[in-house]
C-alpha cells in the first residue's frame, strides 16, 4: 500500500520515468518514484485568502541499483519536500514511492538521511552520534563500538571520537553526519544539501570524500542541492527540477569517468559541456518570487485543486 491519491494527479509530459518498464512496483529499481504530488495550505498575502500551493506535481523518477542521482533546482522549487516524502517523514498528496518494490509508508533504517545544516545531537560525541542507528537496530555495545569505529575513520574522524559537535568544524560535523547515516548500513541514502553551510574548499574535500565512500559501499545516492557544478561533478545523473509548480524539467546523463575527483573532472573538456547543458535545462526554471499567484488554484475558500496545464 502506497500514498493515498487525493484528486487525480495529471501525468506530464515531462517527470516521466525515463527508463522503460516502470510499471511493476519496483520492477529491478532501487527506487521508484510515481506522480508524486504535494500540496501546501498557504496563508493569504496581499488581501488575498488562503490557498492551496503546489509545491511538487508529476514527479516520477526510477533509480538504479548503485546509481548516484543529483537533484539540482533553485531555491522553493520543492527539492526538500520530494526528500522529505523519499525519506518517508511526510506523507505526499498523491503518488506512490516504492523502495525495493516495497511502498514506503514511513521512516525506516532501509534509507540514511544527511539533513542540510548538521542535525547532530549536540549532547552526543562523535561516537556516540554514529552509533545513533546502530542503539536503534539493538547492536551490543561492543558491536556498536567496532562498527561505529570503522565508519569514523571511513569519514577521517580517527582521534575525534570523544569530542562534542560543538568542538568540531562545519566540515567535521556534516563528516558525522554522514557517519552517522552510512553506519547503519542503509542501502539508500537521501541528501539535502549537505554541504550547503560549509566553505567551497571544504565542500569540494567533502564531495571528493563521498564519490571515494559511494564508490566504496555501493549506496544508491539521491543528492539534492542548489549548485550545478556539485550536481554534476558528483552524479551518474542529474534530475533539473523547475518550481511553480516543482516538478522535472530534464533528466541529464553525465556520462564523465569514474573514479572522479574534482580536480580532475574539472580540467576536463567534456565537463564544461555537460555543466553548460545543465544550466540551460535551468533557465527558465522559475525559482522563489516567481508566478506564485498564478497557482493559487485554491482561491478564497479553497476549492478544489485544478492547474491549467
Ligand atoms: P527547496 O528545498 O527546493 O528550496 P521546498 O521543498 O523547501 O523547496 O519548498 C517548496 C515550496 O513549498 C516553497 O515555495 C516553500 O515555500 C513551500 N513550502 C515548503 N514547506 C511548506 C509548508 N510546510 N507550508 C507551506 N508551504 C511550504
Ligand atoms: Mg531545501
Amino acid at each position: 500500500m502506497g500514498f493515498s491519491f487525493s484528486g487525480a494527479a495529471a501525468r506530464g509530459d515531462v517527470g516521466e520515468s525515463d527508463r522503460p518498464g516502470a510499471d511493476a512496483g519496483g520492477d529491478g529499481y532501487k527506487i521508484v518514484l510515481r506522480d508524486l504530488r504535494q500540496v501546501y495550505r498557504i496563508r493569504g498575502v496581499d488581501g488575498e485568502g488562503p490557498g492551496d500551493f503546489l509545491a511538487l506535481e508529476s514527479f516520477s523518477l526510477n533509480v538504479a541499483a548503485g546509481e548516484f542521482v543529483s537533484i539540482v533546482g533553485p531555491s522553493g522549487c520543492g527539492k526538500s519536500t520530494l526528500l522529505n516524502i523519499v525519506a518517508g517523514l511526510a506523507r505526499a498528496d498523491g503518488g506512490q514511492i516504492f523502495i525495493d518494490g516495497k511502498a514506503v509508508t514511513g521512516p525506516a533504517l532501509d534509507r540514511g538521511i544527511v539533513m542540510q545544516g548538521y542535525a547532530l545531537f549536540p549532547w552526543r560525541t562523535v561516537r556516540k552520534n554514529v552509533e545513533f542507528g546502530l542503539e536503534m537496530k539493538g547492536l551490543a555495545a561492543r558491536e556498536r563500538k567496532e562498527v561505529s569505529q570503522r565508519f569514523i575513520e571511513l569519514v577521517n574522524l580517527e582521534g575525534f571520537e570523544d569530542r562534542y559537535p560543538y568542538e568540531l568544524s562545519g566540515g567535521m560535523k556534516q563528516r558525522v553526519a554522514i557517519a552517522r547515516a552510512l553506519a547503519y548500513d542503509p542501502e539508500v541514502l537521501l541528501m539535502d544539501e549537505p554541504f550547503a553551510a560549509v566553505d567551497a574548499q571544504t565542500r569540494e574535500m567533502l564531495q571528493d570524500e563521498l564519490m571515494r565512500i559511494w564508490e566504496k559501499t555501493g549506496k544508491t545516492i539521491l543528492f539534492v542541492t542548489h549548485g550545478i557544478d556539485e550536481a554534476v561533478i558528483l552524479a551518474d545523473r542529474v534530475v533539473v527540477m523547475g518550481a511553480n509548480p516543482g516538478r522535472i524539467r530534464a533528466v541529464i546523463d553525465i556520462g564523465l569517468g569514474r573514479p572522479r575527483t574534482n580536480q580532475e573532472i574539472r580540467l576536463s573538456p567534456a565537463y564544461g559541456e555537460i555543466r553548460q547543458r545543465v544550466w540551460e535545462s535551468l533557465q527558465g526554471a522559475p525559482g522563489e518570487g516567481g508566478p506564485r499567484l498564478g497557482l493559487r488554484v485554491g482561491g478564497a475558500k479553497g476549492g478544489p485543486l485544478a492547474r491549467e496545464a
